[in-house]
């Protein structure tokens, strides 16, 4: 079995490593919130100092960042992993980064002699926790092949959808349709509120109907109407998805009108709603325009 290191020990990177730990695999684990870490050490892991240090001792290198600037510093910054992996190692981003970057970064680490590959992932803290996830490789065939039985420990349904890179445009396409219809699903169910209709009722009659969506099946009865708000998946996060939509689709020359109207929706949820807020609570930004919530 290779040793792994894992760099990002937050609401995903827990679980995803837990399950590396309870595969049998020796796991390294970095972060730059030590707590998170030594949440980790207390279920077996090992923990590095450093990410160079990290770097040094493992053959697959796995990061769960937050977003591309981070894995670009993490990789290939000063103290990064590409100066101290030996060759002929691994590193697989499952973060959702920008495609651009991780074209750039495969590049770095070919020339370092290190495989770069795309394994995104779909399916939220809920896939993470019970080891389901919806993973998308961009790699080729062989890196697949070696990444697969690490991947499986993490997922369900795991698919090479082509070459490095586009496991993460997929999945940021993927992350749009997710926010477009999460917030169509809030427009619709406020509308729905105030002409008196229970949404209970509504959402058990859209999910046996054309409108229904993993928002009105899940997102909606578990995070919004008890007001929980508490997904795991913040409004920021998503954001940066939709907006790295709207950027390769500006860079390949697509048109992606309604993918620029959600990303000014998000945007302006979090200016007005702060930097903290999970991203179902864009159902807030729509009840403050309209002066009217689903509680009334
Ligand atoms: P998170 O913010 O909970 O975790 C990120 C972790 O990275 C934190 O523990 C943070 O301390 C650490 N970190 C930040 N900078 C670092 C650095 N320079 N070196 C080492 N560690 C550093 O985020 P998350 O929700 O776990 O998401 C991680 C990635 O997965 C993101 O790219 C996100 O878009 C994607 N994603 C999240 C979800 C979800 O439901 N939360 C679902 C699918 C994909």
């Amino acid at each position: 079995m290779v040793n792994i290191g894992f760099i990002g020990i937050g609401q995903m990177g827990t679980w995803m490593s837990t399950h590396l730990l309870e595969a049998g695999y020796e796991v390294t684990v970095y972060d730059t919130n030590q707590e998170a870490s030594n949440a980790l050490k207390a279920k077996g892991a090992l923990v590095a100092a450093s990410v160079a240090e990290l770097g040094r001792k493992n053959e697959v290198v796995i990061t769960m960042l937050p977003n591309s600037k981070i894995v670009e510093s993490v990789v290939a910054g000063p103290g990064g992993l590409l100066g101290a992996m030996n060759a002929g190692t691994m590193i697989i981003d499952m973060s959702s980064s920008y495609v651009l970057s991780t074209e750039q970064l495969a590049k770095q680490a070919q020339a370092a002699g290190v495989t770069f590959i795309d394994a995104p992932v779909s399916g939220g803290v809920k896939g993470a926790k019970a080891g389901t996830l919806t993973i998308m490789v961009g790699a080729e065939e062989d890196a697949y092949m070696k990444a697969l039985p690490i991947l499986q420990r993490m997922g369900k349904a795991i698919k090479l959808v082509g070459k490095t890179g586009a496991g993460h445009a997929l999945k940021a396409i993927n992350n749009y349709l997710s926010a477009a219809s999460m917030y169509a699903t809030t427009e619709a169910m406020l509308l729905a509120k105030k002409l008196g209709i229970n949404l209970e009722v509504a959402l058990e009659t859209i999910n046996q109907s054309s409108g229904q969506s993993f928002s009105t099946h899940y997102k909606f009865p578990t995070f919004v109407l008890p007001r929980t708000f508490n997904s795991g998946f913040s409004l920021d996060l998503l954001l940066k998805d939709v907006k790295m939509v709207t950027a390769i689709a500006k860079d390949t020359k697509v048109p992606i009108l309604l993918a620029s109207i959600v990303e000014q929706i998000y945007e302006a949820a979090s200016i007005t709603g702060g930097k903290n807020q999970d991203h179902t609570e864009i159902i807030k930004f729509l009840e403050k325009l309209s002066d009217f919530s689903i509680e009334d």
